[in-house]
């Protein structure tokens, strides 16, 4: 039975959560006793599509030019889709984003497919085809069977860690053209963010509220988070006040992450704070209250005044490294 995993890069790099799902669907394809083959769409380094075999890839397709190269939905389902095709795959692994978010429904449809979101272990096929899937913002989860021949599933960020086997995979272009209905959209130009790492993929992020008092006091976390190899995120008033940029508010109404450990610092973890977090492995709060709800959710907490703790904590991550 074949398994087709789709990955994508940031613009240089193929991501984190992609090699989580090559991993991912190899696993699968191995319980399912069938090969998975790798879907790479996008002008993307040879070697690195080679070295998708280092997550246990035997095998890359890689479609490029033009929208293929533009993170274009319509055209990345296109070449899906037909990657799809080409391998008879009978389950597709899409690692979740934002383009896959806006592809998994139009590749499920187009190959009468069931599809399920937010999957996070692996399937259960000793009678059916059963996954498990995050709900209700990672409160809750969901077992599923989905009963339609060919199956698509999105993975959950960081819910499958990618494992390092060793190995090369061969790389073929997949030829492909493109119909007017695969370019209604044409993106004209990208704004990249440089030297930043991605809150949605980092496997750990710091993050700050208003009791950091002002942007003055921000040096504390950035020294913290440089010392961990952290991205940075904050409260939604830290960045409704422009201490910081937008791009960092994490919540029910910024970015939600899913980071192996996150460090909530002077943030009180009001509901619509903790909407964008829970789905964290570790959660560590530091706050001076010892009341603040924010410590209901924690697997560690510090009652201290950030000031003084932080500086120790990041010393004491400086000796660790
Ligand atoms: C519709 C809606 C959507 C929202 N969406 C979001 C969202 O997506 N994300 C989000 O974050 N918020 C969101 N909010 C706002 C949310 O309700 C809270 O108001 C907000 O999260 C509070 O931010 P905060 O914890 O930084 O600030 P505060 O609530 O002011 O908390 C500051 C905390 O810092 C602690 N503190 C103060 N000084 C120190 C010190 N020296 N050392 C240690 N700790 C200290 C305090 O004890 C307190 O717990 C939303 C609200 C609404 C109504």
């Amino acid at each position: 039975m074949s398994v087709l995993i789709y990955v994508e890069s940031n613009g240089s790099e193929i991501k984190k959560s992609s090699h989580d799902a090559v991993s991912y669907g190899v696993q699968v394809a191995s319980k399912l006793g069938g090969t998975a083959t790798v879907i790479a769409v996008g002008d993307i380094p040879q070697e690195q599509l080679i070295a998708l075999g280092n997550f246990g890839a035997t095998s890359v397709l890689n479609v490029t030019g033009g929208a293929f190269n533009q993170s274009n939905p319509s055209a990345t389902a296109a070449a899906v889709i037909e990657a799809a095709k080409k391998v008879g795959a009978k389950v597709v692994v899409l690692p979740k984003s934002t383009l896959v978010d806006s592809i998994a429904s139009k590749v499920a449809s187009q190959l009468k497919a069931g599809v399920v979101t937010n999957v996070t272990e692996l399937p259960e096929t000793s009678s059916g085809f059963q996954v498990k899937r995050s709900i209700f913002t990672g409160k809750a989860f969901a077992t599923v069977t989905i009963n339609s021949d060919i199956k698509v599933i999105t993975l959950a960020k960081n819910a499958y860690q990618g494992t390092e086997t060793g190995g090369k995979a061969t790389v073929e272009v997949l030829a492909l053209s493109l119909t007017d209905s695969d370019t209604k959209v044409k993106t004209t130009n990208v704004e990249k963010m440089t030297g930043e790492l991605l809150l949605t993929e980092a496997e750990i992020v710091v993050s700050g509220g208003r009791g950091f008092k002002g942007p003055e006091n921000w040096g504390l976390l950035l020294d913290l988070a440089k010392a961990l190899g952290a991205a940075t995120g904050c409260s939604k008033p830290v960045s409704d006040m422009d201490w910081r940029p937008h791009h960092e508010h994490v919540g029910q109404t910024g970015v939600k992450v899913a980071p192996n450990l996150y460090i909530a610092i002077g943030i009180s973890g009001a509901i619509q704070h903790l909407a964008g977090v829970n789905s964290s492995k570790c959660i560590v709060v530091i706050n001076k209250d010892p009341e603040a709800p924010f410590f209901k959710a924690a697997d560690y907490g510090i009652v201290g005044d950030l000031f003084e703790v932080l500086p120790k904590l990041t010393e004491a991550a400086k000796l660790l490294k």
